[in-house]
């Protein structure tokens, strides 16, 4: 398989090069030259088979033979060791609970297979190599655990100074080793740009060699379209109607994974774009022009973007055009009163403790279902455990959310942290300090 960028300024490329590179010279997003499409006797076994099981069927054609078939199974089942349940709230609703890996939310899928792809196909470069990211929030953790002590990679994680939840920092900035993490007086588009900036500077990917673990990188992506199908075959257990995903979207990588699910053949008769305040992607979808802004601060700060990464990939997938992209995406915007309210209901009624994310999402499916009469069973992608966001959970149903031991341990440990301006001197001034 050959990867493009979707700027089309530089030639198609491997898969190695796309997921070493991150991001393609000409600033674009790597993609698939094509979307495989998975054999009907795939979708016959699907109900039946183990998420690990079904992901290797998923990954292969994406691969091909860059990786030995043995190296993917041993990526998958290392990567994957953890269940990914999907459970009843109602009769039309369920919740994928994404967040029982290590980190308690749904990047530890992306992370940890991106960095174990990565430790493979560089087993032959010999050189150090600096994975650099910008988080607004469970990136940094999910990246900095998936790369924790794995020889000759440097993590360098950019975090905006007090925008992120206290566990979510400690996450991060408590590992240490391999690690460092720069907190940035300014916002995640501030992080995220100076990332952007780094990657496009010539003397600087000269002197050392960069790549990325956002979710910009295909390897971080592509697993995200194995848990869609496992959703999938734990619902047909149980009912043969329509499915749509609700998916709480930020940089857009989640919601992106699914459509190329849909692509491979799962039958999704819908998706939602549930956002905050930052609403770009949903106005779009609306029929205005396409306008990108910075971003607004809400309690479901991990969607806290306003120029999405990968909306550059949702465009390509429908070339271009709004028609095809309105036939299978709706979009939502939510104000964070009426997410408070999503969990308040929500934990009433079902004695659910959903976090701000989910609830958004949750909220967005309820919109959905009063334009559309159609019976459909709604997936919720439930992408972090409520406790990562247990100030906004205490606030709001007045109860500490339990604490998972994951959580837990990285609490009492010494924040390690290097401040920095939103400045890309003092970054590159950084980098080149470490060759
Ligand atoms: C990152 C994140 C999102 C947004 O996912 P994207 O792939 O960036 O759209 C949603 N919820 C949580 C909890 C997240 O950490």
């Amino acid at each position: 398989m050959q990867y493009y960028s979707t700027n089309l300024l530089t030639p198609p490329t491997t898969f190695q090069k796309a997921v070493i590179e991150g991001l393609a010279k000409d600033k674009g997003l790597f993609m698939p030259e094509h979307i495989p499409t998975l054999p009907d006797d795939f979708f016959k076994r699907l109900p039946d088979m183990s998420l690990p099981q079904l992901a290797k069927e998923v990954a292969l054609p994406f691969i091909g033979d860059e990786l030995v078939k043995e190296e993917i199974s041993q990526i998958i089942e290392e990567a994957l060791n953890f269940d990914i349940p999907l459970v009843q709230l109602n009769e039309h609703t369920h919740i994928l609970e994404l967040f029982h890996g290590p980190t308690a939310a749904f990047k530890d899928v992306g992370a940890r297979f991106m960095s174990r792809v990565m430790a493979h196909l560089l087993k032959d470069v010999g050189k150090k190599v600096y994975v650099l990211v910008a988080t607004s929030g469970d990136t940094g953790s999910a990246v900095a655990q998936g790369f924790y002590k794995v020889p000759g990679i440097d993590v360098v994680i950019l975090y905006p100074s007090g925008k992120v939840s206290k566990v979510q920092e400690m996450q991060f900035c408590t590992l240490g080793e391999n690690i460092t993490a720069l907190e940035v007086d300014g916002t995640f588009d501030d992080c995220q740009r100076l990332v952007k900036t780094a990657f496009s500077d010539a003397h600087l990917r000269e002197k050392l060699y960069l790549t990325s673990a956002n979710s910009i990188n295909i390897a971080r992506l592509l697993p995200q379209s194995f848990y869609y199908f496992y959703a999938y075959a734990q619902l047909r257990r149980k009912s043969s109607d329509p499915v749509v995903f609700s998916v709480p979207s930020g940089n857009y990588g989640n919601l992106t994974a699914g459509l190329f699910a849909q692509q491979m053949g799962l039958p999704v008769h819908h998706f939602i774009a549930a956002s905050n305040a930052n609403d770009t992607v949903p106005l779009y979808l609306n029929g205005n022009p396409y306008s990108p802004k910075p971003s607004v601060a809400t309690i479901s700060n991990a969607m806290d973007v306003g120029d999405p990464s990968n909306f550059a990939r949702m465009r390509t997938l429908f070339s271009d055009s709004l028609q095809k992209m309105q036939q299978h995406i709706t979009g939502f915007s939510l104000k964070d009163e009426e997410t408070r309210q999503t969990m308040q209901d929500i934990f009433e009624q079902y004695q659910y403790i959903i976090d701000p994310h989910g609830a958004v999402a949750y909220k967005a499916f309820q919109l959905y279902q009063q334009q559309n009469t159609q019976a459909v069973q709604g997936i919720i992608l439930g992408t972090a455990h409520p406790a990562k966001f247990g100030e906004v959970v205490k606030d709001t149903l007045h109860i500490d959310p339990p604490m998972p031991s994951q959580l837990a341990s990285c609490l009492g440990r010494e924040k390690k942290s290097i401040p920095m301006a939103a400045s890309f001197e003092e970054l590159k001034a950084f980098l080149l300090e470490q060759v």
